[in-house]
């Protein structure tokens, strides 16, 4: 345990303003985000995360704990700069020039490419590692935050003044704090939210997404890859090389049934679909590396707010993979809601103020409909080998190079500027 986590272990508090239940990729985000806030960075923070603590840029139970890369778009990167962060990821980030996007076994591809839309890039690749390590630098920098690791909020009731919580930690005594306003983060299917009796769509999509960080004869040279094939769509996101020897990111999506079987594959066996899922593109695959598996659903609560309550991240909504979007979504909400408790503070307002959130959700709608919708039917036609839904992926992908308009719509959903 670091000498500053003892300390926030020491001296947590009986109230705060803002509790987080999480310190994923969400969590650490939103204390960031607060920090770099004019008025909101003032607010005591308590996050707190069920894991265990990292010990400088190392996870205390090894460092590969979360083995995927993050396309992140264009627009995640200015939020991510605005948050004092970006120049820690930018040296070890790949850009992404051009997507190409083709469907196996049938006519039509399609390049988008930066240079079209006069964009620097239209998104980069970030292994989750190093966003993780320059989230948790941001954590550590924020003067009002205090971290408990290995400590889970297990209930979650509302007072007269905002929330009581409740908190455990392994061997130890309960703890009952009161706060402000409580932010569940705690990833996908929240147990504290359903707790709460909070509902939601929920959309098994029956598949799952087989992670591995891949070696290849060639580089992708800035070319992010997007293959549909029978079986599900395969994504190679570029990384950059190591020792000369190139990489790519790989999220191979297949059903339920192919991935438990594929789950005991040897690698060679691995690389022999994979190559002959994507040709000779990248040249020969070198390694396939470690697997990582994800089961794929979409979860959307018919709530993302109540009286002291928000849910961010999975927990407000988990999408497919398909298009990179679950994260840069979520960006784009903590940006605006950070902005909307900075507003509120500014007209002298209380954080557990419902009207605060209550605005966030009213101007997060549109975009979060947007994005939820797009990735969903996304995997609705593009999952589909049969031949009424096969025949509009073939005219979808035509139409992309037909009708610049629906170009640009794609370009600039990917490019986070829609
Ligand atoms: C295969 C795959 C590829 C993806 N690629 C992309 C991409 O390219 N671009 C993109 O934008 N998005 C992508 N995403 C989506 C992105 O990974 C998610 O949006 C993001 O990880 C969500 O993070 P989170 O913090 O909400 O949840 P999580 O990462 O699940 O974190 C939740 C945290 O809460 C903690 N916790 C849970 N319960 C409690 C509790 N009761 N008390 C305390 N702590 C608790 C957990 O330990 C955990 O650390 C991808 C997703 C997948 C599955």
């Amino acid at each position: 345990m670091t000498r500053k986590n003892m300390l926030d272990q020491k001296k947590h508090c009986r109230s705060v303003d803002v509790l987080i239940v999480g310190g994923g990729l969400i969590g650490s985000s939103l204390v960031c985000a607060l920090s770099a806030a004019m008025g909101a960075q003032n607010l005591s923070v308590l996050l707190v995360e069920a894991g265990p603590a990292r010990q400088g840029n190392r996870i205390k139970t090894g460092s590969d704990r979360d083995a995927r890369s993050t396309a992140l778009s264009f627009g995640s990167s200015q939020i991510l700069e605005r948050m004092g962060l970006w120049h820690k990821l930018k040296g070890c980030a790949a850009p992404i020039y051009e997507i190409a996007v083709s469907d196996q076994g049938r006519f039509g591809s399609t390049r988008l490419t930066c240079r079209e839309y006069d964009l620097d890039a239209l998104g980069y690749v970030v292994e989750n590692k190093a966003l993780q390590s320059a989230l948790y630098e941001g954590v550590q920098a924020h003067k009002n935050v205090n971290v408990l690791n290995e400590t889970r909020v297990t209930q979650v009731v509302p007072c007269a003044d905002g929330m009581n919580v409740q908190l455990e930690k392994a061997h130890q005594n309960i703890q009952r704090i009161q706060v402000g306003l409580v932010v569940l983060a705690e990833g996908g299917q929240s147990q504290i939210a359903t707790g709460l009796g909070i509902k939601g769509r929920e959309v098994d999509y029956n598949q799952n997404a087989i992670i591995a960080n891949i070696m290849t004869e060639r580089s992708q040279c800035g070319v992010a890859f997007e293959r549909f094939t029978e079986s599900g769509p395969i994504a190679l996101l570029p990384l950059p090389s190591i020792g000369g020897k190139h990489r790519s990111s790989l999220v191979w999506t297949v059903s339920s049934a192919a991935a438990a079987e594929m789950a005991n594959w040897e690698e060679l066996r691995l690389i022999e679909e994979l190559q002959q899922n994507i040709g000779q593109r990248l040249g020969s695959i070198k390694s396939f590396g470690k697997r990582n598996i994800y089961p794929l659903s979409l979860s959307v609560p018919q709530e993302q707010i109540r009286p002291s309550l928000v849910l961010l991240g999975n927990a407000a909504h988990t999408v497919h993979p398909v298009a990179g979007q679950g994260l840069n979504l979520s960006l784009r909400d903590i940006e605006e809601l950070v902005s909307c408790i900075d507003q509120g503070l500014e007209k002298d307002l209380r954080i557990n103020e419902f009207s605060i959130l209550q605005k966030y959700v009213t101007k997060r709608d549109y975009d979060q409909n947007q994005v939820i919708n797009f990735t969903h039917s996304l995997v609705e036609t593009f999952s589909s080998s049969s031949f009424f839904k096969a025949f509009p992926r073939k005219l979808g992908l035509l139409t992309l190079d037909l009708f610049p308009a629906l170009r640009q719509e794609l370009v600039m959903r990917a490019s986070g500027k829609r």
